[in-house]
């Protein structure tokens, strides 16, 4: 536990909030394995100021297990921290800093257990793959994972070490983020046959979306038991138009996240909103050819859907001596691999109760499940 504390410790040391770069934190991770004939291969950003990182232990066979974490973390704006977030202190059985959960934890022992790896001549490889800009939507890993997709060979299964309690994670939902922008146009409010309202479009169309709520909640997926809700949602999170109380508004704008089960094509409810959206649009040009309603599709995380006798499950649950699966409510990088055609679960140390919070923190025992994990695949590895 010395070298995953020690390790930790330095990752935590790294400012890597998302809106910052990771470099330093990668260039400490390419000297680490450089010392140990590693070779680390980057995929940037397109300023080149953020990289994934990926590198292989062991044979470049097929057959290997890939060990996914993310390296930025969560800003700490406006967080009340009784320590410096970016200095880990060990206090009551705890590691305290930005990140120590989530998920720096996991990157650190799976480094942490690089001798191990090594000295235990590996018949199929253990692959890493650190990636950048997760917390802002999972963005960083897209361009890693493709580049994998070809540069490596065959893979059994990917492990994402998010923080499920070492429990094995076989579902989220998938997280589409939509904004609208309503262009009407400006009149006195007492002259309203002058112009168009911004926000009537905008409370027609966030109806529309109420409504669309309402049939998920009709329509659960019943045998996600362990999901919940275990249907798919949609929420209006930020809502802006108008400028003052007699002015009939010219712009309104709003964001929307549909977070949809495995059974819910969320093209198919994007597609249906943004038609909707056209019948509004066209109402609105009636009284003046100028309005304009554009939906910008964001960023969009694919779902994790449990696999049907998956490779990647079935090695976690033996690994962690589990019986059941769980599913989490956040989303993460698992859906990227599997959407790339790879087993793929969510496991690792810590409470996600404790991620993104001041004064966040992982277990230490939480840590030690987590190097325990790693010491069974390495054996399973080497045999
Ligand atoms: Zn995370």
């Amino acid at each position: 536990m010395n070298k995953v504390q020690e390790i930790l410790s330095k990752l935590i040391g790294f400012d890597t909030v998302s809106r910052h770069s990771n470099l330093a934190l990668i260039d400490y991770i390419i000297d680490y394995l450089n010392a140990y004939d590693i070779r680390s291969h980057l995929v940037y950003n397109t300023d080149k100021s953020k990289a994934n990182l990926y590198a292989t232990i062991g044979p470049n066979v097929a057959g290997g297990i890939v060990l996914s974490g993310h390296t930025d973390v969560v800003p700490i704006d406006d967080q009340d921290w009784d320590s410096d977030p970016f200095e880990m202190i060990e206090k009551d059985g705890r590691y305290y800093g930005r990140g120590t959960c989530d998920m720096k934890g996991f990157v650190a022992i799976c480094l942490a257990y690089v001798p191990e790896m090594l000295a235990a001549n590996l018949k199929r490889p253990i692959h890493f793959c650190f990636s950048y800009d997760e917390e802002i939507g999972c963005v960083g890993a897209v361009n890693m994972v493709n580049e994998i997709v070809t540069a490596l060979p065959p893979i059994e299964a990917v492990i994402v070490g998010e923080p499920t309690d070492m429990k094995v994670a076989n579902l989220h939902k998938s997280c589409n983020i939509l904004t609208t922008k309503i262009t009407g146009v400006e009149a006195h409010s007492s002259k309203i046959n002058l112009g168009v309202s911004a926000n009537f479009a905008a409370a027609k169309l966030i109806n529309f979306l109420s409504n669309m709520l309402d049939e998920f909640k009709l329509n659960p997926q019943h045998e996600l038991t362990e999901l919940s809700p275990n249907y798919s949602t949609l929420n209006v999170g930020l809502l802006q138009g108008g400028t003052a109380q007699n002015i009939m508004p010219k712009l309104a704008e709003f964001s929307t996240d549909i977070r949809t089960v495995p059974k819910d094509d969320v093209d198919k409810y994007t597609k249906q909103y943004e038609d909707f959206a056209k019948q509004v649009e066209a109402n609105m040009q009636k009284d003046d050819p100028l309005c304009k309603i554009e939906v910008i599709r964001g960023n969009s995380v694919p779902g994790l859907s449990p696999e049907l006798n998956g490779k990647a499950e079935a090695l976690a649950l033996n690994l962690t001596s589990e019986n059941d699966v769980i599913a989490v409510s956040y989303g993460t990088e698992a859906g990227l691999f599997q959407k790339a055609g790879y087993s793929t679960i969510v496991c690792g140390p810590g409470s996600i109760d404790q991620a993104h919070k001041p004064n966040e923190f992982i277990e230490i025992s939480q840590l030690e499940l987590g190097a325990l994990f790693i010491e069974k695949l390495i054996r399973r590895s080497a045999s």
